[in-house]
């Protein structure tokens, strides 16, 4: 399948994906900021389900904002015309790594460099 995309629509189509990724992680983590708040009185029970849920939102909200950060960062860099080069070495990311991971900010060598084990 060979489909000639102009870089300026591919771009649309990568920042059209950034932001509704974005929109979801906003709202992915109002959602749990929402849980976060029903903690409510459970007493001092360690190992209680409910505070164990508690505390798998707030593991969850970390991961939740740090997605949003990376892809705030993707959209600033697709503005400044900096997205798709590595931050690291400066070479162009693969296109299917883009595709993947439109969010990440290095090629796939300094990924497996800095040991971002998701890439292969
Ligand atoms: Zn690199």
């Amino acid at each position: 399948m060979t489909n000639e995309m102009t870089a300026e629509s591919r771009e649309t189509i990568i920042r059209q994906r950034l932001q509704d990724s974005l929109r979801a992680a906003q709202e992915e983590l109002s959602q749990i900021q929402q849980r976060l708040q029903d903690k409510g009185d459970y007493g001092p029970g360690t190992g209680d389900p409910l505070v164990v849920r508690w505390e798998l939102n707030l593991a969850r909200r970390d991961r939740v904002e740090s997605r949003i950060e990376d892809l705030e960062h993707a959209l600033e860099r697709l503005e400044e015309g900096t997205y798709g080069v590595c931050e690291s070495c400066g070479k162009p990311i693969d296109l299917g790594r883009l595709e993947a991971l439109p969010q990440t900010e290095l090629c796939i060598e300094c990924a497996r460099n800095a040991g971002e084990g998701m890439a292969a």
